[in-house]
């Protein structure tokens, strides 16, 4: 076991002064099928939303410019922005942010979207990762999930991305309806020609969203789950190491910016929908853009040290490097040691998963939010 995941003694390398920022881009041009995001269709208010980012920032700012160590620009689709759009974008998280310390910064891309423009106004300004939503490399799977692009489509975006010099991450799904072990084996496959980051998400379908018409009464998680297995097996023997339940790389290329919410180190969202977390207390923003726009309060929610020390087991036990036992409070020590011992792996510093505990990780989380 201990083969399969060899444990650090130490935690990730994450400074704890500087801060991870979000924006959430919330415009796509059409729903996908699946997606329970918050976003709207069309481009009308990018303008006013915008501003209101602009004044949300200088609200973080008031105190002085906040040092970055990640930035990530989500969604939504940030590439439906225009490249003045996005000179905008840049410059509000400039005057409001230290970005000197930044060590990483992501845009999140959709294929259709995503043109050399970006790529080369992305790494001029000092992006260093693209995060593509392939999705699927079967053209039938991606007319399932009502994706806007075609295999063809995507495997032009990888290449122009892998041809401006920056990073590429790919986000696959699996559990699509009618996919095969096949299928996946190749869409696996072609990313990971391209890829230095891979996401594998479960196929899930929220009450609501177009697909759920359809599909919603399936049981989705139980054909997603040898989909898992698969990845599980194949990635790790191409040098893509499974470091936390949903996320490949090789040892080095790990998304910076999602080890710090797992880390739960402090992050500044901006954004409707978007979630910020800073010395024990969650501020979420208003849900929709019309919230956003008419300048409603965040929500603030003040965590208990045991409440933060609960959200923080669940959140490392995501990652190849687990959770510190030193603080770990007794309950959730002691429920671990009741659930089978196949699903971690123990050092005397850290509990991690194993790899059949990441396939069960719903189960543990629930048995330990339960507590
Ligand atoms: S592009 Fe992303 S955020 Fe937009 S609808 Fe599709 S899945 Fe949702």
């Amino acid at each position: 076991m201990l083969r399969d995941y060899p444990l650090p003694t130490t935690h990730y390398p994450l400074p704890t002064t500087h801060y991870s920022l979000y924006v959430h881009v919330p415009f796509c041009e059409r729903k996908c099928g699946y997606c329970s995001f918050y976003s709207v269709t069309g481009r009308e208010h990018v303008s006013a939303w915008l501003g209101a980012v602009d004044r949300e920032a200088s609200r973080w700012s008031m105190a002085g410019k906040i040092p970055l160590s990640t930035i990530y620009i989500g969604g939504g689709t940030p590439t439906l922005l225009t490249l003045k759009e996005w000179d905008s974008l840049t410059a509000i998280i400039r005057q409001n942010f230290d970005t000197s310390t930044v060590t990483e910064a992501t845009c999140e891309a959709n294929p259709n979207s995503l043109t050399p423009e970006h790529l080369a106004f992305l790494k001029a300004s000092g992006f260093t990762r693209v995060s593509l939503g392939v999705q699927s490399l079967n053209d039938s799977e991606l007319a399932t999930l009502v994706r806007l692009h075609d295999s063809r489509s995507a495997r032009n975006a990888m290449s122009l991305v892998k041809s401006s010099g920056l990073n590429l991450s790919c986000d696959l799904i699996f559990g699509i309806p009618g996919q095969t072990l096949r299928t996946w084996d190749y869409s696996l496959r072609a990313v990971m020609e391209c890829a230095s980051h891979i996401s594998c998400y479960q196929l899930t379908l929220e009450p609501g969203v177009p697909m759920w018409e359809k599909w919603g009464g399936d049981d989705l998680n139980y054909s997603g789950y040898k989909f898992y297995r698969y990845a599980q097996y194949l990635l790790p023997r191409h040098g893509f190491a499974q470091y936390e339940v949903s996320n490949f790389a090789p040892p080095g290329h790990e998304c910076r910016h999602n080890l710090a919410y797992w880390n739960h180190s402090d992050v500044v969202a901006l954004g409707p929908s978007a979630v910020s977390y800073a010395d024990g207390v969650r501020l979420a923003n208003p849900r929709t853009l019309e919230g956003y726009l008419a300048g409603d309060e965040a929500e603030r929610e003040e965590l208990s040290p045991r409440e933060s020390a609960v959200e923080l087991a669940i959140l490392s036990l995501r990652t190849k490097w687990g959770v510190s036992r030193e603080g770990l409070l007794p309950e959730i020590e002691r429920a671990i040691s009741e659930m089978p011992p196949d699903l971690f792996v123990f050092t005397p510093e850290r509990i991690a998963l194993s790899r059949r505990g990441m396939r069960l990780g719903n189960a543990i989380w629930s048995e330990i939010i339960g507590l």
